[in-house]
């Protein structure tokens, strides 16, 4: 695996089938009934320059759940951005005090940027509409892992993507990782004007999957095995797209309806969240709570051990995780994270 992860790109199926190995081995650490070390003394820098509650949650907590220690820091207002400083620079002097940077921004092309001034492993937290690596690897751990539960392989399954496709940089690197998998059948589904980049859908067509688009979600879907939703991401829009997304109406809702119409009773909801939960948001519903098909909080779940996964094979410390374990010390109840599972 090479020294950052910035894209999916740098990643061959090899890599992609060890990190998911090397997640399902973190579960006991990251489910608090085992402790490690093995970053001991090393120090993490989380540097978020756009609004984040999960993936800097979770980086932090993987990091720390490995034996190491985060630094932060939120929002161009409280860095050395706000004054003028560069991606170069600020890189530069971040290596000299962490082991490991994870940094958002909005630009895109921007953490590469980053990543060149620096020996430090970076990890690519989100840059604008570009990808989101890590985002997508626990989308993959939690596909693979549902389809366990379920008895189905990724070998010929059907997955829907949905949402803003144009600006949600998940769906980006998801669509990628997933080619690497399958054959599969992938399902488009965008408002107008938010469709997928055409060079992704070329790609993964290039790689033998079948792969089709569509304007609307009226649709029969009973084979589908995952649909995997994504939020509006009004913030990349300019004032005139704002307007002419204001009659959608709630036609790209996945909600009950939708689940019990045209889809089957093992399909899996994903979505990587935050979701828009306000009226006559495009998202994903709110009525679906407690339904059992819908992962999202197994998905948010499965960040930590992935993104510990993350960390332990870029610093090198993954085959020692097995060795250097006890039982955590402290009272953990019962059932850990979210209460339906
Ligand atoms: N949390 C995800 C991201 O940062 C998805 C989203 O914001 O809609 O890309």
């Amino acid at each position: 695996m090479s020294q950052h992860l910035l894209t999916v790109d740098s990643l061959a199926r090899e890599n992609v089938d060890h990190l998911l190995r090397v997640a399902a081995r973190m579960e006991p650490i990251a489910n608090r009934r085992q402790v490690t070390r093995v970053l001991e003394g090393a120090v993490l820098g989380n540097l978020f320059f756009e609004a984040s509650t999960r993936t800097r949650v979770s980086f932090n907590a993987a990091f720390c759940r490995l034996g190491g220690s985060v630094c932060d820091t939120t929002g161009f207002t409280f860095s050395s951005m706000a004054k003028g400083e560069s991606l170069y620079d600020t890189s530069r002097v971040m290596s000299g005090y962490c082991d490991a940077i994870v940094m958002r921004h909005p630009d895109q092309g921007s953490v590469a940027e980053f990543a060149a001034a620096t020996n430090v492993p970076v990890i690519n937290g989100g840059d604008g509409p570009g990808e989101h690596p890590s985002q997508a690897l626990l989308d993959l751990y939690t596909i693979d892992k549902e389809f366990q539960r379920l008895n189905k392989s990724l070998s010929g399954a059907h997955i829907l993507l949905t949402g803003d496709l144009k600006y949600g940089r998940t769906v980006h690197s998801l669509i990628k990782l997933l080619s690497l998998y399958g054959p599969l059948r992938i399902t488009l589904v965008s408002p107008p004007g938010l469709e997928m980049p055409s060079a992704l859908i070329d790609l993964v067509a290039s790689r033998g999957h079948r792969i089709e688009q569509r304007s609307s979600l009226a649709c029969d879907f009973s084979d589908l095995d995952v649909v995997y939703a994504t939020r509006i991401q009004k913030e990349r829009f300019t004032d005139e797209m704002n307007e002419s997304f204001q009659g959608l109406s709630g036609d790209f809702m996945i909600n009950r309806d939708f689940l019990g119409q045209r889809c089957s009773p093992s399909t899996i909801v994903m979505h990587p969240l935050p979701r828009d939960s306000r009226p006559g948001a495009n998202d994903l519903d709110v009525n679906l709570n407690g339904d059992p098909r819908l992962a999202i909080f197994r998905q948010t779940d499965n960040g930590i051990p992935m993104r510990m996964a993350i960390f332990a094979t870029l610093l090198k410390v993954d085959a020692l995780i097995d060795e250097d374990q006890r039982p955590v010390r402290w009272f953990v109840p019962s059932q850990t994270g979210t209460l339906d599972r």
